[in-house]
């Protein structure tokens, strides 16, 4: 399961404006715009403090998150010549994406949006990746607990290796609720050959900046605060069962 990044890894690069140089799999320096990173963690800051004089609702809740990712997809647009990532490129989409309570919301509503034939197919897709963990988690010994965030890292992990698209990957390899995707989608950007996204390689090397890092602990306290509820599950976890409305 792609889980929050560890940040505050050393061996992992950072971008520095300017220098050092971030260079790319092509060879090519990567080049981040000037103010690009500051104006970002600017605007996340003044998210976060309207948040504070919030009233907690789940639809001011969802307005914060909309903030949040247009800043996080404006850094995204900013540095996306320099990376790996394209159109269509969609190993990455065939994991267990770790998702918190307010961004399942917002795909829930994606998913009323879209239409009857659309939620059908959909829930049809998440039914069976829901089956398929269910499945390896029962063989292995003992038995994994999907209760339990360690129960289920230990599945996702042999799940990655069933190659198993993302209940929302299109036939085209397009994400079919790409405004909506969760933030771990929009945050994953690859500095190295794309063949290394495979599930059986790797692992790519990622873009990090602390923009990332501060939207995903927003991303966190607003699930917390606007919508009750602190867990982190794959996406085909939020609707099934209990967890069907959340939001
Ligand atoms: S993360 Fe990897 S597989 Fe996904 S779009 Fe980027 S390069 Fe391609
Ligand atoms: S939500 Fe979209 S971008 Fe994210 S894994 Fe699924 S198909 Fe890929």
């Amino acid at each position: 399961m792609t889980t929050s990044p560890d940040f505050n890894d050393p061996s992992l690069p950072t971008i520095v404006v300017g220098h050092p140089a971030i260079i790319n799999f092509r060879g090519e320096e990567v080049l981040v715009a000037s103010g690009l990173l500051e104006e970002a963690i600017a605007d996340l800051d003044r998210v976060e403090s309207e948040m504070e004089k919030d009233t907690f609702s789940v639809e001011s809740g969802k307005r914060f998150l909309r903030q949040i990712y247009e800043i996080v997809d404006r850094v995204g647009e900013g540095v996306a010549p320099g990376m790996s990532c394209h159109s269509g490129c969609s190993a990455c989409c065939r994991v267990m994406v770790a998702t918190t309570a307010g961004e399942a919301s917002l795909i829930e509503d994606r998913m009323e949006k879209s239409g009857p034939e659309k939620q059908v197919v959909w829930k049809t897709e998440i039914e069976k990746r829901n089956a398929l963990l269910e499945n390896l988690a029962r063989r292995q010994t003992p038995p994994s607990d999907l209760t339990t965030f360690k129960g289920l890292l230990e599945t996702c992990e042999m799940y990655e290796l069933e190659n198993q698209p993302c209940p929302f990957l299109g036939g085209d390899r397009l994400c079919q609720i790409y405004e909506d995707r969760p933030l771990l989608c929009r945050i994953c950007w690859v500095l190295t050959d794309p063949a290394d996204c495979l599930p059986d390689a790797g692992p790519p090397v990622k873009f990090r900046t602390r923009v990332f890092e501060k939207a995903h602990a927003l991303c966190g306290l607003l699930s917390r605060r606007h919508f009750g509820d602190h867990r982190v599950s794959p996406i085909p976890f939020w609707f099934q069962g209990d967890n069907e409305r959340v939001g």
